[in-house]
C-alpha cells in the first residue's frame, strides 16, 4: 500500500500496541475477543440470535442485544481512543467489526438506528457523540433509517466503577423522547459503544416503549 501525504504527516499507530503501520496491527486484530454466541440483553448468558429469554423479557426491556467483541485489549484500546477525539479510521475498523459479526444475530429488517445521545453540554465540550458517528455509520453501511429521538435531559456521573444497581439509579429519568419524534409501531436498534450493565440502554428502551415503539434492539461494539 502507498503512503499517503497525510500518512507521512500523521503516522498510523496500532492502537493497542504502538507498533507503526496500522490503527490496529495484524498481530493485536488476531486477539480481539469476537463474541461468538449472542447473548441475552438482560441476563447476558447465550441466547440464539441475541433474543431476550422468553423468562427475561418485560414490558420496558430490550428485546435483543447485537455485540461484536469483548470490551478487552485493542477493541477497548480503540474505543477509548476515539471517545474524546474521532479518528475516521478507527471508526471505520469499529463499524466494520459489527458489520461483520451481523449475520450472528436475528435482528428484525425495519430497523431505525437511534444513537444513545450525550447530554449537549458534554457533546458541545467534546465536539460530537461516538455513538451518533457509530449510528450513521452503520445506517449508510447498511441503507437502514436514522433517528435522533432521545434527548439526554439530565448529565449523569461516569458509569464506570458503579454496581449494577447503582447504574440504574445513575440513569434513571435522564431521557426522554425529543419533541417531535414520533416512534409508535416503529422498530429501533439503539446504538452505543460499549454495552455493560445495560442500563443505560435499557433506560432509553423504557421510554422509546412508553411512546408505543414496537420492538427495540440494542447494540454496541463492545461487551463489557
Ligand atoms: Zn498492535
Ligand atoms: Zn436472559
Amino acid at each position: 500500500m502507498a503512503l499517503s501525504f497525510l500518512d507521512l504527516l500523521f503516522p498510523k499507530r496500532c492502537v493497542s500496541c504502538g507498533k507503526f503501520g496500522a490503527y490496529i496491527c495484524k498481530s493485536c486484530f488476531s486477539k480481539i475477543e469476537f463474541i461468538e454466541k449472542p447473548v441475552c440483553p438482560v441476563c447476558q448468558r447465550q441466547a440464539i440470535g441475541g433474543k431476550v429469554h422468553p423468562g427475561c423479557q418485560g414490558r420496558y426491556r430490550l428485546d435483543g442485544l447485537v455485540v461484536a467483541a469483548r470490551y478487552r485489549g485493542p477493541v477497548k484500546s480503540a474505543i477509548a481512543k476515539v471517545k474524546y477525539k474521532w479518528v475516521y479510521d478507527i471508526g471505520k475498523t469499529l463499524v466494520d467489526l459489527l458489520a461483520a459479526s451481523l449475520w450472528r444475530f436475528g435482528i428484525p429488517d425495519d430497523l431505525i438506528l437511534v444513537p444513545i445521545p450525550l447530554h449537549t453540554r458534554r457533546k458541545n465540550w467534546r465536539g460530537f457523540n461516538q455513538a451518533e458517528i457509530l449510528a450513521k455509520s452503520l445506517s449508510l453501511k447498511f441503507n437502514q433509517p436514522y433517528g435522533e429521538y432521545l434527548a439526554r435531559i439530565i448529565e449523569t456521573a461516569s458509569q464506570v466503577g458503579l454496581k449494577r444497581d447503582e447504574r440504574q439509579k445513575n440513569v434513571k429519568e435522564a431521557f426522554r423522547l425529543r419533541t417531535g419524534a414520533d416512534v409508535s409501531g416503529k422498530n429501533i436498534l439503539l446504538v452505543d459503544d460499549v454495552y455493560t450493565s445495560g442500563a443505560t440502554m435499557t433506560e432509553c428502551c423504557k421510554v422509546l416503549k412508553k411512546e408505543g415503539a414496537g420492538e427495540v434492539w440494542g447494540m454496541a461494539v463492545a461487551l463489557g
